[in-house]
């Protein structure tokens, strides 16, 4: 039997990125992945991810993101590959929503260049976007797109180089403490390693049978739309932006790359399983979604050119899981999705690797630990 210094299960964003930060700090890492990432079936893929920093969600994201910025610009020195554009963004909703209300008190508490604009300025500024009048956005600068499966194959590729073994079509059957460590049951061998890294995305609770975690599996469409005018959704004029077009109702779009108009909803999908998530688009979604796109994205109108399915992992509270296993602290648990995981990945691979190497890190991982389920 084999023996490894770390085990990753799931070499999807997180554990790609973790098994790159691993194999750089000199562990003998070895990753498995159940396909053959960057594929199509689990949380990471569509072509095109939003970056931000002005975290409606939280300000205790933003040191995170910004190390996750820097990041993904040493990956792009080091891999040779365009990772990510910079477009800027607008978030936008009515004065009192969340997401103005979070994004100003991130900006505001971590001092990051934005500016709050009317539905006007929006329209004249960015006429691909058309807010209602009661409307006002967040400007922030330095938002923009990342490409997730370019991101993955560099994680991959430069961990590989730095001598991880990366071992595809290789399911993680099972796992179980053995001495100090973990022995890994897979389909094709088994292994020991002093520590294990469980970032399986939406099939985690498969690796966990005995905790009770309150993960939910959610279905997602991604669609790509023709614009009736490309020009005003040419990246330069057109920013990535996110509405909270009712009160706690989300979607967001993309400038065109060339491939059409991308929008999503973002939650409200059925809850799912991943072996048997339905991954066909009912006529009534596009429709669902196609409604949003006349009322505020008007010239994107254009026919479908295509809809993608994709999984969220929901926490109950929208924040990450990033914690030791409750009584076995050689397994870190990774579950940095709830529809908003992948900007940080590369610098959620480097706390996974800070942890498993050195027990610490100096980010602050309050919001996202185990105990703030132990209650329920
Ligand atoms: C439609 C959609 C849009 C999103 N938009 C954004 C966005 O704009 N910005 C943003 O920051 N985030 C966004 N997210 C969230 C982000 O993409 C996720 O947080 C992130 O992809 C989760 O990464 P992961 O590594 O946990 O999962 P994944 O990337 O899915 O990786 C999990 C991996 O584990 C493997 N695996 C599973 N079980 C096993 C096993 N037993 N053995 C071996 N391997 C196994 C799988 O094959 C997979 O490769 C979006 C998500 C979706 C679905």
């Amino acid at each position: 039997m084999e023996d490894f210094e770390v085990i990753i299960i799931g070499l999807g964003a997180m554990g790609s990125a973790a098994s790159y930060h691993l194999a750089r700090r000199g562990q003998k890492a070895l990753g498995l992945d159940r396909f053959k990432p960057p594929h199509a079936v689990g949380s990471s893929h569509g072509r095109t991810r939003i970056i931000r920093e002005a975290y409606f969600e939280h300000p205790l994201y933003v040191p995170l993101a910004q190390r996750a910025y820097d990041l993904w610009a040493a990956l792009e020195r080091e891999s040779g590959r365009s990772l990510f554009r910079q477009t800027g963004g607008l978030m936008i909703g009515r004065p009192d929503s969340v997401i103005i209300r979070g994004a100003k008190r991130s900006a505001e508490e971590h001092h990051l260049r934005y500016e709050l604009i009317g539905a006007g300025e929006v329209r004249r500024r960015f006429p691909a976007l058309q807010p209602a009048d009661e409307m006002v956005a967040v400007w922030e600068p330095r938002a923009g797109i990342l490409f997730p499966e370019a991101c993955i194959e560099a994680h991959i590729t430069l961990a590989r180089r730095q001598g991880a073994e990366m071992h595809f079509d290789e399911p993680g059957l099972r796992w179980q403490p053995e001495g100090e460590g973990v022995r890994v049951v897979t389909s094709k061998a088994e292994y020991r390693a002093s520590r294990l890294v469980l970032a399986a995305g939406s099939w985690i609770k498969t690796l966990l049978p005995d905790l009770k975690l309150p993960f939910a599996v959610e279905r997602q469409i991604q669609f790509w739309f023709e614009p009736k005018s490309g020009p005003r959704f040419e990246p330069g004029r057109c920013p990535i932006h996110i509405w909270e077009h009712e009160p706690g109702r989300y979607f967001y779009g993309f400038p065109d790359l060339g491939d059409g108009v991308k929008v999503a909803g973002h939650h409200e999908g059925e809850i799912t399983d991943p072996d048997s998530v339905n991954r066909e688009v009912a006529p009534g979604e596009v429709e669902a979604m196609r409604a949003l796109v006349r009322k505020f994205l008007p010239e994107a109108d254009g026919p479908l050119r295509s809809a993608v399915v994709c999984m969220y992992t929901n926490t109950p509270d929208g924040h990450f899981f990033i914690d030791r296993h409750p009584a076995l602290p050689q397994v870190l648990i990774a579950s940095p999705c709830s529809g908003h995981g992948f900007k940080f990945s590369s610098g959620i691979g480097e706390i996974l690797a800070e942890l498993i190497t050195t027990g610490t890190t100096r980010f602050d991982l309050s919001l996202f630990r185990n105990r703030r389920f132990e209650s329920r």
